[in-house]
């Protein structure tokens, strides 16, 4: 079968693949070319032992306290808060217990297929050096989240997954870089992080392409419903093709609209200061719990960055957050570069208010199939993903349950 990708970011990318794989000509589709969103720049950590969903109970009790503080780790531009209310709705409607429970279960699945699908296809392309198998911290500041992390721990301990809880002096000894500032840490040993995702994003890219795929710049506008849908663009751009998987991240949103799936996707922008060439500081990802933000030891170079920022596609990023978060960084790591000689980046995390990823078939067209709104983890989820799609084009039953995914179940 002839199949279009719109969108080449890590989602896109790692589709290609898994349609390689079953022997269909893929043609992948992006405006401006591989890895222009947040497959550029994210933090690189393959987290697949994060289950939690972001709306909890719990997180409505924070809410407040976070958006007293304009900088602070969760924020909403002013202007974009009518736009973001039924976003909003959705998400307090996420939060309650037993919708909370719901996702936990579909964010666990998926993040159970997430680390054996990308060894598996790194293995395969012989990309497997892009992937550092050393296991990622959360170091905590403060006793009472720490002994909540505990109940975290017995929880993902019934998906098999194993976090140690860190006297602070074995964080220190594992991480020699942090200040004394630490009440303890959770380590997930069999978490993973990446060489750079603008590296691996390419990687991937460039090796569909070396497998047969195409690539064609093209912004796509438009999708008709029907047997064979015709992918529309500017400039009287048209292909038409058996089926069209939509991987267009943050963007999505209006191509799904046209299929008759009002999906209530938007964006958490994020932001991050990147210092390239510095490397040997820390060895594996860091998260400092309660203050929102992460660092990563790329092999480009050290990554500090995090935030949540609703505010929409359009306005201009505001790096007076990257500025906060690195501020909070130097009270914890010793030895940081300068904040100028980084370089500044903000990047749109696909966000559905649940946390879990869009994958399946259109309402209007089984011929187009979604794979997007991987929101904090869309790097983790992409070749499971991929996979489940490639499984429900070829009419096989997938690896896991897909209706929490539904594009219908909002
Ligand atoms: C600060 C930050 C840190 C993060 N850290 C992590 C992490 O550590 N681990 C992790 O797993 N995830 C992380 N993420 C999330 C992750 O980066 C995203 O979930 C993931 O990159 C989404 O990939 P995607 O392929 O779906 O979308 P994108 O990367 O947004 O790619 C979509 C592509 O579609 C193209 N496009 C859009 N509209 C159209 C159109 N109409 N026609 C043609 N092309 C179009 C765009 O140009 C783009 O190239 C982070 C995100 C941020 C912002």
């Amino acid at each position: 079968m002839k199949i279009a990708i719109i969108g080449a970011g890590i989602v896109g990318c790692a589709m290609a693949h898994a349609l390689l794989d079953e022997g269909h000509e893929v043609l992948i589709l992006d405006r401006e070319g591989p890895a222009f969103g947040p497959s550029r720049g994210n933090a690189g950590w393959m987290a697949h032992t994060d289950i939690l969903p972001i709306a909890s109970p719990k997180i409505l009790r924070q809410v407040p306290k976070f958006l007293l503080d304009p900088l602070g780790p969760l924020s909403i531009r002013p202007s974009y808060f009518v736009k973001l209310l039924p976003w909003l709705a959705r998400f307090v409607l996420a939060a309650r217990p037993q919708a909370y429970e719901r996702s936990i279960l579909g964010i666990a699945a998926l993040q159970q297929l997430a680390l054996p699908a990308w060894l598996a296809r790194a293995e395969a392309l012989g990309l497997a050096g892009h992937i550092h198998r050393k296991g990622g911290l959360y170091a905590f500041t403060d006793q009472a989240a720490l002994a909540e992390a505990g109940e975290i721990a017995r929880r993902q301990a019934e998906f098999d997954i194993t976090v140690n809880m860190l006297r602070p002096e074995e964080l220190r000894q594992l991480e020699p870089a942090l200040k004394d500032k630490f009440v303890g840490a959770t380590f997930h040993p069999d978490t993973a992080h990446i060489s750079d995702p603008l590296a691996l994003t390419l990687a991937l890219f460039e090796a569909a392409l070396m497998r047969g795929a195409t690539f064609e710049k093209a912004e796509i506008t438009n999708i008709s419903t029907g047997e064979r849908p015709a992918l529309i663009g500017r400039d009287g751009f048209q292909r038409v093709v058996d089926r069209a998987v939509v991987a267009a991240g943050a963007w999505s949103k209006p191509l799904a609209a046209a299929l008759g799936d009002r999906v209530p996707l938007d964006t958490e922008r994020g932001y991050n200061v990147s210092f390239p060439g510095v490397t040997g500081l820390t060895w594996r990802p860091i998260g400092f719990e309660g203050h929102g933000f992460v660092v990563t030891p790329l092999e480009s170079g050290l990554r500090i960055g995090g935030a949540v920022e609703f505010g929409g596609l359009d306005a201009a990023p505001n790096h007076a957050r990257t500025k906060t978060l690195y501020d909070k960084a130097t009270g914890f790591v010793d030895g940081l570069p300068a904040f100028e000689t980084g370089t500044l980046w903000m990047g749109f995390r696909p966000s559905l208010p649940d946390s879990l990823p869009v994958i399946g078939q259109a309402s209007r067209s089984p011929s187009v199939l979604y794979a997007f709104g991987h929101g904090h983890y869309g790097m983790t989820q992409s070749t499971a993903t991929a996979g489940l799609v490639a499984d429900l084009i070829a009419g096989r039953e997938p690896a896991i349950d897909l209706a929490p995914f539904s594009p219908r179940r909002f």
